[in-house]
């Protein structure tokens, strides 16, 4: 039987066997810890606590700065050193809680106390996800709490679970799979209860047969949650992939999954959902995988939010070489980062390590059209480049350049190394900036003709 895909996409070999085979360690963390409050999309958190409080594992240090947003929490006790400006990934810098370890590792009472989630209703199963300050941790950071508020007039027949993880290297989602198969069919049981019509289907790329096999025998005894196992190919666990893989439907970028009666959560985040639903924990951890050929001993750690990466690379025996690349997250769609104290963040995957980074030289394009093939979105990246290049936005945008997702699935594929998605994606976040830049001022004259 041939496995569910989309259409488009590039096979990579995906270096997952460096760390596959390692247990889930708990990781305990040595000195300072670093939450930011902007580790999701939307409006950052608002500190809630003062330098100088104590403060317990699961105890709030940020509310959400709106409803598209998710309040911070402890993951370790300890002593309020700072409420202060921190670097984040992409070199901008925002506003963090710093926080003393005190090594004691106290909890606020009821953490981790067993609920009974079935007599409660959906308004206070959404309100428990929205106090737990979930967002997806696959890497897009979006609010749960707001995926799962679904416009009136909606029908929700799908719940899918997000398990390709399709990026090369990563592996917390598959050590996952293996180690706590039942949370995430506990979690999709919460899910698929909000959407009393719905099934819940956990998509899961077929190289992870043991975590297939895990999960299906899992799903036992639940009628209404399956697993699918998908083709491996990148970018399968993009959002609008697994819907068509698993529906057939397709959305764009002006729709939500919700307008294809879909509601998609990464794997970790319906961990996430089972214990903050059914055991009163907040996210205050997650796993993370430790990689790369300049790692001596790829690992996966169960780590405390707010872990600088230096300790986990640490813990992971060290460098072999002095990396010339380290990506927090996958090679395709992660941040190059040169600051190892950069702290683990609700959205990190994952820690990788090379020792070289490769250096491509461009060369004119051979018009072969492999770019064209293997766009999940069925754009024509060579055109969008182009256009992207000569500035001409109205032509990007009439070449529909706002559909790209970033995968780099066109650069990766490309034999002459034209960096063909970095500059599509340069040009959309250019046009959106515009747009989000126009709509406001002309709100503004709005308001003005009004005053
Ligand atoms: S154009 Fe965008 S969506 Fe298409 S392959 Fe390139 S990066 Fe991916
Ligand atoms: S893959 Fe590269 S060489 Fe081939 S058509 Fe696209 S841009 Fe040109």
């Amino acid at each position: 039987m041939s496995l569910k895909t989309f259409r488009g996409g590039v096979h990579i070999r995906d270096g997952k066997k460096l760390s596959s085979h390692a247990a889930i360690q708990i990781y305990r963390p040595k000195g300072e810890l670093v939450y930011l409050m902007n580790q999701h999309i939307g409006a950052p958190a608002v500190p809630c606590v003062r330098a100088g409080e104590r403060v317990l594992i699961g105890q709030k240090l940020a509310d959400p700065g709106g409803f598209v947003s998710a309040g911070v929490y402890a993951s370790i006790s300890g002593t309020v050193k700072a409420v202060t400006g921190r670097e984040c990934m992409n070199g901008d810098t925002a506003t963090a809680v710093i926080v003393e370890n005190d090594g004691i590792y106290e909890t606020v009472p009821d953490y981790g106390a067993e609920r009974d989630w079935q007599s409660m209703t959906a308004d206070e199963i959404k309100a428990a996800i929205k106090d737990a300050g979930i967002v997806g941790m696959g890497g897009a950071g979006f609010p749960t709490h707001v995926k799962l508020s679904v416009r009136d007039g909606l029908h929700i027949d799908h719940v899918i679970c997000n398990g390709a993880e399709c990026e090369p290297y990563i592996t917390c989602d598959h050590r996952l799979m293996l180690e706590r198969p039942e949370a995430a069919v506990l979690g999709m049981r919460i899910l698929t209860s909000l959407f009393p019509e719905s099934v819940g289907v956990i998509g899961i790329e077929g190289n992870k047969p043991d975590g297939i096999e895990a999960v299906a025998a899992a799903c036992e005894g639940y009628d209404n949650i399956s697993v699918l196992p998908l083709k491996k190919k990148y970018p399968q666990g993009g959002e609008r992939m697994i819907i068509e893989a698993v529906t057939k439907r397709r959305i764009n970028s002006k729709m939500l999954p919700a307008d294809a009666g879909c509601i998609v959560v990464n794997f970790s985040t319906v961990i996430a959902v089972a214990d903050a639903v059914a055991y009163g924990k907040p996210l205050t951890h997650r796993v993370v995988t430790v990689t790369g050929d300049a790692v001596k001993e790829p690992s996966n750690f169960l780590v405390p939010i707010g872990t600088k990466a230096e300790e986990l690379i640490e813990a992971a025996g060290g460098f072999t070489a002095e990396p010339e690349k380290v990506i927090f997250g996958g090679p395709m769609m992660g941040f190059a980062v040169y600051n190892l104290e950069l702290p683990v963040n609700k959205t990190t995957s994952c820690i990788l390590a090379y020792k070289r980074d490769r250096v491509y030289n461009p060369s004119e394009c051979i018009r072969c059209g492999k770019c064209l093939t293997v766009c999940p979105e069925h754009l024509m990246p060579i055109k969008l480049k182009n256009t992207a290049d000569e500035r001409d936005f109205a032509e990007f945008e009439r070449l529909h350049g706002l559909e790209c997702i970033g995968c780099g699935s066109c650069t990766y594929i490309c034999p002459a190394k034209r960096r063909l998605s970095q500059s599509i994606v340069a040009a959309k976040q250019f046009v959106l900036l515009e747009k989000k830049k126009a709509a406001a001022a002309a709100k503004e004259a709005n308001n003005g003709t009004k005053g």
